[in-house]
């Protein structure tokens, strides 16, 4: 009996399902292991006047706070059994970092002292060279600086048998330039902060502060445990490199929204019970279309806590799945020929009232400014918003028809498309219908919501906010987000530019100032027209189409990457990410994007030669059916040694040279391996296949 068959015998007689969730009152539970605003407001007045102006983007930081605040924190954390504290990052690697220090310091007598100190609350010192910098830092300069980012809160982490205090903080190197996600998540925050707030003042509207909201759905599998420790390419790259498609995948599309089975119940259940406690409210979850595939999604809220949290989410969910004998697979595309796994942004702009800018009922001149910065800012900027959902996983899954394609459109459904086709023919007809409309707060809401939802569309209009559908499932939301709040907030202050100039100095509002802005938007609207497009984007004509409109389509990341590095994107990260930071993030990108495809065609040799070579050899000669199958296993191994000689041939060369092979010759090269590989799967005796095999990955749980 070889592993598999033992393994998948153990998991058919274990029938057990163990539940670790203790579910009470959600609304009592949430947040229970966060140092929230309710605890912040119990602080010292004057350090809880400052962290709460720091939260509400309305104050800065005052250091003097800090001790008080460390001895809370500490005092709280001990309470609930933590030992350790941590600052809590983001490197560039789309998980989170720590560093676990014990609250212990000398005393007098050889003493020690539970303590933590301001000082280390705000500042950290992680021995850094190993995170990835893209150049930013040498390594004999290896010197990475955390610091407490008081924008996000602090939580109490439990994993093992231990606690810990994690402070969430900003990564940055000795000279200052960015090194994480955070830091221009919170830039771009910033930015558009500042710019609507111009919007809002134009329209005579008041808002201290405004956010970019972020609700991220997290798809993902669910799969045995034992059987994914026998597939070495789940277990190191996360996708299976080699699988025969099965007998049946989803083609009876009985999964989506079906049953959820009583083992993935217990995970879900027990994971939602830890993100909970954090303060991530979770709301939605369900089957997805794939078998095996399902969603969670907690509710929006202002987006780089969303972010913070989607990570801390991806933490969980991949820890909590080993105690239900589970793993969870955020690759965006574990299993060939099946749906991938995305990570849908939905985001919109609200203020600190918590008014959502692009419900077009609560507000329509402000809306219509805005929903043509954004029309403007997609189109112009469409490859470059590409490039921040590329990424080697992500390629196996765009373009798939299972999600967008590479072309990036926008979906708006059918009320807005009239707005927007009234406003840019000046159909009369349609304006007396915007007119009413321009009373502005009378937009009949049910008009927005009957339009359709487009689920093929990459940048959708769900009724109040836009659906960035392209995302994959194992990215950090920061990188798409700030891409997204970077060019909005620079297509808006282009476009309130041009209405000041139409407007002068006149002290205009309600009609006069629609008039104004008319031509503005009309223009605007008129140039982003192409972007929109509300038919099938899995179709065929749809690439053709979007060809002949002019748009981008880069199919392939690594092609898109050095968007980064445009001089158009140089300019709207300005005040977000330096040119500097942009060319280490594009070198991080090259990078990460050769050394995943590098991983897989290791597995991909290491893999036919020890396990599957050896196997269909045997088989067919003691089966004596070697000669008429030897073309087939000669093949593979030529392709084999074929993609060791490429591989071999890339020492000297630097990373995006390195990428640029393994997009242009050696992935093509995998691919052919892959599909012999998967014919001998269907060939060989079963009983001796060493990997487990879809129909068991995907079905034995
Ligand atoms: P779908 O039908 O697209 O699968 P879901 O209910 O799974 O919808 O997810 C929708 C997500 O959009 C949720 O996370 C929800 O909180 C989020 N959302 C709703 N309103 C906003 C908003 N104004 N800004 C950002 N996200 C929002
Ligand atoms: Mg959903």
């Amino acid at each position: 009996m070889n592993a598999r068959s033992d393994a998948i015998r153990k998991i058919g007689k274990s029938g057990k399902i163990s539940s670790h969730s203790n579910p009470q009152n959600r609304a009592h539970q949430f947040g229970q292991n966060v140092f929230h605003r309710g605890l912040i407001e119990k602080l010292p007045k004057k350090a809880a006047k400052n962290w709460l102006d720091v939260l509400d983007g309305v104050g800065k930081l005052d250091l003097d706070n800090a001790d008080v605040i460390a001895e809370s924190l500490k005092n709280w954390a001990i309470e609930h059994g933590a030992t350790h504290f941590t600052h809590w990052f983001q490197p560039l690697t789309n998980a989170s970092a720590e560093k676990h220090d014990a609250f212990l310091s000398w005393s007098t007598h050889g003493m020690v002292l539970e303590k933590f100190k301001g000082k280390e609350l705000l500042r950290g010192e992680p021995d850094a060279s190993s995170f990835p910098s893209g150049g930013l830092r040498a390594t004999h300069e290896a010197r990475g600086y955390t610091a407490w980012d008081p924008t996000s809160f602090p939580f109490l982490w439990e994993g093992g048998d231990g606690c810990t205090l994690c402070i969430p903080a900003l990564f940055f190197s000795w000279k200052g330039s960015a090194l994480d996600h955070k830091i221009p998540l919170l830039r771009s925050e910033e930015k558009l902060n500042h710019v609507v707030l111009k919007l809002l003042d134009l329209c005579g509207q008041k808002a201290k502060r405004v956010y970019s909201t972020l609700g991220a759905e997290q798809e993902y599998f669910a799969i045995d445990r034992s059987l994914f420790l026998l597939r070495p390419d789940l277990l190191l790259s996360g996708r299976t490199v080699y699988g025969a498609k099965p007998a049946k995948g989803q083609e009876l599309e009985d999964h989506y929204f079906g049953a959820v089975k009583n083992r993935v119940m217990a995970y879900m259940q027990e994971f939602e019970d830890a993100a909970i406690k954090l303060g991530i409210a979770v709301k939605t979850r369900h089957n997805e279309v794939a078998p095996a595939q399902h969603e969670v999604a907690p509710l929006f809220e202002r987006a780089s806590l969303a972010a913070d949290h989607n990570i801390l989410l991806m933490e969980l969910m991949r820890n909590c799945a080993s105690k239900h004998n589970l793993a969870c697979l955020l690759h965006e595309k574990p299993f060939k020929g099946l749906n991938g796994s995305g990570k849908h942004n939905n985001w919109s702009i609200s203020t600190d009232t918590g008014q959502n800018l692009l419900d077009p009922e609560e507000n329509s001149l402000v809306f219509l400014i805005l929903l043509t910065a954004i029309l403007r800012a997609v189109h112009q900027h469409s490859a470059l918003l590409r490039a921040s959902i590329a990424s080697a996983g992500n390629d196996h899954r765009l373009g798939g028809a299972e999600a967008p394609p590479t072309i990036l459109s926008v979906y708006l459904g059918d009320a807005l498309n009239h707005i927007v086709e009234g406003i840019v023919h000046g159909k009369t007809g349609e304006l007396k219908l915007r007119a009413v409309d321009l009373g502005l707060s009378s937009w009949p809401r049910h008009e927005v919501d009957a339009s359709d939802r487009n689920r093929t569309s990459f940048f959708a209009f769900t009724g109040n906010k836009f659906e960035f559908r392209a995302v994959g499932s194992t990215a950090h939301c920061a990188l798409p987000i700030s891409t997204i709040n970077a060019i909005v907030a620079d297509s808006l202050q282009i476009l309130l530019d041009e209405i000041a100039s139409e407007v002068k100095d006149q002290q205009l509002s309600g009609e006069a100032l629609f008039a104004k802005a008319l031509p503005v938007l009309k223009k605007a609207l008129k140039g982003a027209e192409p972007v929109l497009f509300s038919g099938d984007n899995y179709s065929e004509q749809w690439e053709q189409e979007a060809e002949a409109r002019g748009l981008p389509n880069i199919r392939r990341s690594f092609h898109s990457f050095d968007q980064f590095i445009d001089k158009k994107a140089i300019r709207v990260f300005e005040g977000i990410l330096s040119e500097e930071e942009l060319h280490s993030r594009f070198e991080v990108m090259v990078e990460q994007y050769a050394k995943s495809i590098n991983i897989e065609a290791n597995l991909m040799v290491e893999l036919f030669q020890t396990q599957i070579l050896p196997t269909a050899q045997k088989d067919f000669s003691e089966r004596g059916i070697a000669k008429q199958y030897s073309s087939l296993i000669d093949e593979a191994v030529e392709k084999t040694e074929e993609i060791k000689k490429m591989q071999s041939q890339l020492s000297d060369m630097g990373w995006e040279a390195k990428a640029k092979v393994f997009c242009e010759l050696i992935s093509p090269k995998m691919e052919e391996l892959r599909t012999l590989v998967d014919q001998l799967e269907l060939i060989v005796d079963d009983a001796l296949w060493p990997l487990p095999k879809y129909r068991e990955l995907l079905f034995v749980i």
